[in-house]
């Protein structure tokens, strides 16, 4: 059995499951998240099964951010949200999803990265990371040859 047999995402793509389609290209779609943090709350997906965002191909990436930032404008001139809040997870649900969350001021998003923020700047433990030698660490690490796309 292969990895999308059980996938929501790609009943959705194959036309198999009902979603609220908002735009499409041929290799992302659109479509609105059915449990909203706000209005227009959404999801961008890629077309192919791929867990993880970064495991994508280039013309991939390129049309998941280019779908986002055509939903986003269309967000900000319908909808008059302070930005655009855009993050990837994919925990729930393996198959590529980035959100894109219409958000203000002290809306429960909004209040949620808050909240989160003033936890990754007050443990010791997390304290701990911001040592310089932790530091240039983590730099040289990053700054290493790309590794090939599995
Ligand atoms: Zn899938």
């Amino acid at each position: 059995m292969a990895d999308n047999d059980r996938c929501v995402f790609c009943d959705i793509v194959a036309g198999r499951a009902d979603a609220y389609k908002v735009f499409e290209d041929e290799k992302s779609m659109c479509i609105l998240d059915i449990n909203p943090w706000t209005k227009g709350h959404c999801l961008v997906i890629s077309k192919r099964h791929v867990p993880w965002w970064h495991d994508l191909e280039e013309d991939e990436v390129l049309s998941l951010f280019r779908v986002a930032r055509t939903v986003a404008r269309r967000m900000m001139a319908t909808l008059s949200p302070e930005f655009v809040c855009l993050y990837a997870r994919g925990r729930r649900i393996p198959h590529t999803h980035i959100f894109l969350i219409p958000t203000v001021k002290d809306d429960a998003l909004d209040r949620f990265f808050n909240a989160l923020e003033k936890l990754q700047e007050s443990p010791p433990g997390l304290m701990a990371l911001r040592d310089g030698a932790r530091m240039e660490e983590a730099r040289r690490l990053l700054g290493g040859a790309i590794p090939p796309v599995p």
